[in-house]
């Protein structure tokens, strides 16, 4: 069914955002899909992360970050007292591509008025980008490497909002120097989020 942006715009609620994906085929990941992957967490969340696409575990179980890189990421949440119920997790895929390749910008492109609807419904404090995918969906021409840890706040289509990009866990699972900065990244958010709500936004 074909989805217009007008219509997802338009959506009241994130249950109404899920039964959208779930006629979506506004790119062709639907089909060869097990399950839509659309977010999970509070919906009142202060901390929005954002995912790349879901990976074979998540299309199975319908959840993002539930593999290797979840757990990571739940460490990484457990480490700074904070549970996946406390946050919302969703990506900027909401289908898995085939074999895990990258998602290609047309995808990323239809699929991008659901996340952005995700985050006015939500309205995050805080918005983490979990990798590249994640980052250059906002700044393009961001470069992760030099961006990860420096939380700023910008005015993106109409609305301020502060941002933190950081490395992937998936990308990180296997390079301890990495790792070891995405931890220390990490634990910066308990601050960063401190200063939003001193500041009064
Ligand atoms: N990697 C992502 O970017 N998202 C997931 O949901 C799982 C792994």
């Amino acid at each position: 069914m074909s989805i217009t942006k007008e219509e997802i715009s338009r959506a009241v609620s994130l249950v109404e955002i899920k039964e959208l994906v779930s006629k979506c085929e506004r790119c062709s990941l639907y089909a060869t899909k097990t399950n839509d992957v659309v977010g999970v967490g509070n919906e009142n969340a202060d901390i929005m992360f954002i995912g790349e696409a879901p990976g074979k575990n998540e299309d199975e179980q319908g959840e993002p970050f539930v593999g290797a890189a979840g757990k990571l990421l739940n460490e990484m949440l457990a480490g700074i007292n904070l549970k996946r119920e406390d946050i919302y997790i969703a990506n900027v895929l909401k289908h898995r591509p085939p074999s895990n390749r990258d998602p290609l910008p047309a995808e990323a492109e239809a699929c991008w008025p659901y996340l952005k609807r995700q985050i006015e419904l939500i309205n995050p404090k805080l918005i983490v980008f979990l990798g590249r995918h994640a980052t250059h969906r906002y700044f393009p021409e961001m470069k992760i490497s030099e961006a990860h840890g420096n939380a700023f706040r910008t005015e993106k289509w109409g609305r301020k909002q502060v941002f933190l990009a950081l490395y992937h866990p998936a990308a990180a699972l296997y390079n301890g120097g990495m790792k070891a900065t995405l931890v220390a990244d990490f634990n910066k958010i308990p601050k960063i989020l401190e200063k939003i709500i001193k500041e009064g936004n």
